[in-house]
């Protein structure tokens, strides 16, 4: 019984949050098509990944309609950030993936729109670095946050073509701030994360909610 107790303790801890070839893929493709519906991925925009284990992730490729994803239209990439796949294109943000997956071990997808909320939020706040909000019971599907009487800091980054040095960026923040659920990209758009697919949905729908309140908000201001 002490065994598999143990087992089922740290069960969870070995996988990684990861999931099999196939599965990441299917959950990428459906994944586009439900931030297609939520008009998060204008213009070929946006990109999504899974964890497969401590080596690789499931990345999409570049320049593909979210709304019209297959499989085909996802590939490996190594922890450098390399394809797999020699005939296989991976989106030009791939390092910022894999950076958030270097700085945060638990994480298991992630998800990057072009949120128009979000953009047009930390355009309005620039040239501050952060988006904070308080006062959301929505504020209770991040871990760590038990009632509305709460901040959620959300950073902005600034855009830069440069992915080398913005992904460094980035990781060193989570690294530094582990308790982050998502950033903002000034003029560009959001990244959120979960430990599989299913809760970075729950992530997205949670923080588009609370954008487009805030954009409400300060709009009647
Ligand atoms: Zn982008």
């Amino acid at each position: 019984v002490r065994i598999s107790l143990i087992f089922a303790f740290y069960f969870p801890f070995f996988c990684l949050q990861g999931a099999p070839l196939d599965t990441a893929a299917k959950e990428i493709v459906e994944a586009g098509a439900f931030l297609n519906g939520r008009g998060l991925c204008p213009a070929c925009s946006g990109n999504l990944s899974r964890r497969l284990d401590s080596e690789r992730i499931v990345i999409t490729v570049s320049g593909k309609h979210k709304g019209s994803l297959t499989i085909e239209d996802t590939l490996l990439v190594n922890m450098q950030g390399i394809s797999q796949d020699r005939e296989k294109q991976p989106s030009a943000e791939t390092l910022i993936h894999i950076a958030i997956y270097e700085g945060l071990e638990k994480v298991g997808a992630i998800m990057h729109t072009h949120s128009l909320n979000g953009v047009v939020l930390a355009q309005c706040l620039k040239p501050e670095n952060f988006l904070i909000t308080e006062g959301y019971e929505l504020h209770k599907v991040f871990p760590g946050i038990a009632t509305h009487e709460s901040r959620l800091i959300i950073p902005i980054f600034e855009n830069s073509q440069d992915i080398i040095t913005m992904s460094k960026e980035v990781l060193s923040y989570l690294k530094d701030h582990p308790d982050t659920y998502g950033f903002l990209i000034r003029g560009h758009g959001f990244y959120t994360w979960g430990k599989d697919m299913n809760e970075t949905k729950t992530r997205i729908e949670a923080f588009e909610y609370i954008f487009e309140a805030e954009l409400k908000i300060r709009t009647l201001r």
